[in-house]
């Protein structure tokens, strides 16, 4: 057990508990929420965090800051080589509750290869993004043919003992909120667990409109006329309500971003792969750490960074309001 931690806190009062960690901006789909056909301008290898540098940073939030959970995104997590390697020097950090909470966001397409590997290093959770089971919908969604892989990775992870395994799925008005209730359906028959999530303006190529965007209400109206569901207690800090099947087959839950901001609760700070501390998903300012830890910086210095980071982190997106600007970089650079 570590020892005693300083708490984290922000100019609102919300104290930092969740660190997420883009480990790669690369990525094996082309999502057309996410990034052109052609994919992205990649970062060379030199400019990522290499796995003692996401180690050393890990440390210094969890062991300073009393941060209990870390999240790995990308790109895609796992195209970086070597993942277990990183997971299992993560999985031995131990915050003031112990254990890290240590868990990951992918597209599933190899999980059917290596989702035992990943758990036997030490990996506690993993949500896979799914956002439709009509093959010809998936090719033309990430412009891959990978939907069989996808479904078989859900199921290795299950069979690996990940429990719950949730699913990722962005509903998108016109391209797949047909499937709100065959989504919901699957996660019953699967019993996994489906978290819809409104579409965000994190788009590569800008073109996100609010009229694509389908709110948490008519998405739970939808579920409700055929599955009848009931809101569970308050969600605290996690991004997602949650919702319960009255005939008790199981949970989902929606992340309303857009329509219901959950702002007020944020425990969360990201870092993205070549080390830019971001107070928040949509923020426009970043802040280097690699740089300052390449530079030879102690822990000290470099907690200095990032509690002045944190002295700045806003009260929330403003996704809704005239004053909102994109961030400068899209779902893909910043990580989930
Ligand atoms: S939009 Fe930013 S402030 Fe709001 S919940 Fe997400 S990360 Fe936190």
């Amino acid at each position: 057990m570590s020892a005693a931690h300083q708490d984290l806190i922000d100019p609102f009062g919300r104290q930092i508990k969740d660190l997420r960690i883009s480990v790669t901006d690369r990525c094996n789909f082309r999502c057309t929420y996410c990034m052109p056909e052609e994919g992205m301008q990649w970062l060379p290898r030199s400019e990522v965090m290499s796995f003692e540098e996401i180690e050393h940073l890990s440390r210094l939030f969890v062991e300073r800051y009393g941060v209990r959970g870390i999240r790995l995104t990308g790109g895609e997590p796992t195209v970086r080589a070597h993942l277990p390697v990183l997971i299992e020097k993560l999985a031995r950090l131990e915050s003031a509750d112990g254990p890290i909470d240590l868990a990951m966001t992918t597209n599933g397409a190899t999980m059917r290869l290596i989702a035992p590997t990943l758990r036997d290093a030490g990996l506690r959770r993993v949500n896979i993004s799914l956002d439709t089971l009509v093959r010809e919908k998936f090719v033309r969604m990430t412009r891959r043919d990978e939907l069989d892989n996808v479904l078989d990775g859900i199921a290795a992870a299950q069979k690996a003992g990940f429990d719950p395994v949730k699913i990722n799925a962005v509903i998108e008005r016109g391209v797949n909120d047909d499937e709100i209730v065959d989504l919901a359906t699957f996660g019953r028959e699967r019993q996994v667990e489906v978290r819809f999530i409104e579409f965000m303006p994190l788009d590569a190529d800008g073109h996100w409109l609010s009229e694509q965007v389908v709110g948490q209400d008519e998405i739970v109206e939808t579920i409700n006329a055929v599955y009848p569901i009931e809101q569970m207690p308050a969600r605290g800090a996690a991004p997602a309500d949650r919702f319960r099947y009255l005939d008790g087959a199981g949970k989902i839950g929606v992340i309303p971003t857009v329509t219901k901001p959950f702002c007020g609760d944020c425990d969360r700070v990201r870092l993205t792969a070549e080390g830019e501390f971001r107070t928040c998903l949509f923020a426009t300012k970043e802040f280097d750490l690699l740089s300052a830890l390449r530079a030879g910086e102690n822990d000290d210095q470099i907690a200095a960074r990032i509690e002045a980071a944190v002295a700045t982190k806003w009260a929330g997106h403003r996704i809704n309001q005239v004053n909102f600007i994109r961030p400068g970089k899209s779902m893909s650079q910043i990580g989930g």
